[in-house]
């Protein structure tokens, strides 16, 4: 393939050849030889395409199929009504779930199943909050699970002793007795990434595990997902087979209410590190980051050890974070979209310090970027358009000194996948064609970032997106 007349890091007029699933040569004016494949760059940037360093992609291909629940589309209960039984009479069968995503409490409060019954009764439905941690169901949900014998820790219970109908950090038990077949297809995720310029993903599930991988390596081998990806998980996470598909970090997960003894947590570190393997720690408090700190000081740090979120960061454990050589994958994408909650739940103290950026890079800290969609919206632009601006969605900003240049903010995913705070990737001769194609020069794009200016995608060579005309020309 050519790519004609692109700008490469502000120099304008170049062609760019593909050979196979890398880059041949970098010119101007050059040569097509027979049966080449031409693209127009029309003068646009050329980019590395995107890699998001933290989504769940068989959650996002679910949550494509589920009724959103949570602002902003749903702000208050009759909202949340009228969103419940628009999804319910749109089911092909009655006994079907009517599946919702993304409640905050800021909608109806503290919800149950008792309080659902009253918003849309006799119809199965589950509601997953917001923080991916716990659904809630009706009482035709709790009727539709098979629930005798002894229940796990996490199923809250009524005065009676009987379920609620909230169920916390149980998504695995939930699956099992929902008994969901076949995971969604990843097609339509794959598209709209493709879109976006993104051509590699890192998937962040705690639980992915072996049968996960060959799903994900199917879904990559048959082109139903148009991106490289790299896979965390569990401790039984096998190496992969498939050349785009990687094996990325140990994920573990803290949670302020649940956790695990020191001793524990710094075991299972080096545990991973003997086995090779690096380790991501979830910590969305600032206790949680303490601990994962100190496990990590007393167990060690290995090149691509990285906490998720670090959603409160203080100056004193920044400077720890950037000590112990640890990366940080942020959302800044969470100020644009949850800002005006965290502007009133968050303690005064931790306020300036949520979802840092700038101030994160100057203690030193590797710092990427990750949607974590379908948490958070899955555009990197929009992540990348929030860590400029800083604005919550009322128009507040929130920690103005931690707002990134545009060529800051986009090197946030253009980092290589095993190192997501690193050096972001180059067009140069040699490196993997995994392209992002502009519709205008950087100097225009970087006053406007957003995914409507991304006028093709090349994984590997092969274009997955072609934005409207430029669909490669064949000469002949
Ligand atoms: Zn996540």
């Amino acid at each position: 393939m050519l790519i004609r007349n692109v700008e490469i890091e502000g120099d304008s007029g170049l062609d760019v050849r593909t050979d196979g699933e890398r880059i041949a040569a970098i010119g101007s004016n050059l040569e097509a030889p027979d049966g080449t494949a031409i693209v127009q760059g029309l003068g646009g940037a050329l980019l590395p395409g995107l890699h998001d360093h933290h989504l769940h992609l068989y959650a996002l291909a679910a949550a494509r199929r589920s009724v959103r629940c949570g602002p902003p589309e749903v702000r208050d209960e009759a909202g949340l009504t009228r969103a419940l039984r628009a999804a319910a009479a749109g089911r092909a069968d009655s006994e079907d779930w009517v599946r919702g995503v993304g409640y905050h409490e800021s909608v109806a409060g503290d919800l149950d199943a008792a309080r659902l019954d009253a918003l849309l009764p006799g119809t199965p439905v589950r509601i997953q909050h917001r923080s991916g941690a716990m659904w809630i169901l009706n009482s035709a949900g709790l009727e539709k699970l098979d629930l005798g014998g002894r229940l796990p820790a996490g199923v809250e219970q009524a005065p009676d002793g009987s379920p609620n109908g909230r169920f916390v950090r149980l998504d695995d038990w939930m699956r099992a007795r929902i008994g969901t077949t076949e995971p969604p297809d990843l097609s339509e995720v794959g598209a709209a990434l493709a879109r976006f310029g993104v051509t590699g993903v890192t998937d962040a599930t705690p639980t992915n595990d072996s049968a996960t991988l060959s799903r994900l390596s199917r879904a990559v081998e048959t082109g139903a997902l148009r991106q490289q990806v790299r896979v965390m998980g569990s401790d039984a996470l096998p190496v992969p087979a498939h050349a785009r598909v990687t094996r990325g970090a140990l994920k573990l997960v803290l949670s302020e209410f649940d956790l695990p003894a020191f001793d524990a947590l710094q075991r299972s570190i080096e545990n991973a590190h003997a086995a090779g393997r690096e380790v991501a720690i979830h910590c969305v408090t600032r206790t949680e980051l303490v601990l994962a700190l100190g496990a990590f000081a007393a167990a060690g740090s290995l090149s691509g050890d990285r906490i998720e979120h670090a959603s409160i960061a203080p100056p004193e454990l920044a400077g720890q974070i950037a000590a112990l050589d640890l990366a940080v994958v942020t959302q800044p994408n969470f100020i644009r979209e949850r800002g005006d909650a965290y502007a009133s739940e968050v303690d005064t103290i931790d306020r300036p310090w949520l979802y840092r950026c700038q101030g994160l890079i100057e203690a030193g800290v590797a710092l990427g970027g990750g949607t974590d969609a379908p948490f958070g919206d899955p555009d990197p632009w929009l992540a990348m358009q929030a860590a400029l601006e800083r604005r919550t969605p009322s128009g507040i900003r929130l920690g103005e000194k931690e707002a990134l240049s545009p060529e800051r903010a986009l090197a946030l995913f253009t980092t290589p996948a095993s190192a997501p705070g690193g050096l972001p990737r180059r067009i140069a001769v040699g490196q993997a064609a995994d392209l992002c194609v502009l519709d205008r020069p950087w100097a225009q794009a970087r006053d406007s970032l957003s995914s409507e200016h991304v006028a093709l995608t090349c994984l590997a060579g092969e274009v997955t997106w072609p934005g409207n005309d430029r669909r490669p020309e064949r000469p002949d």
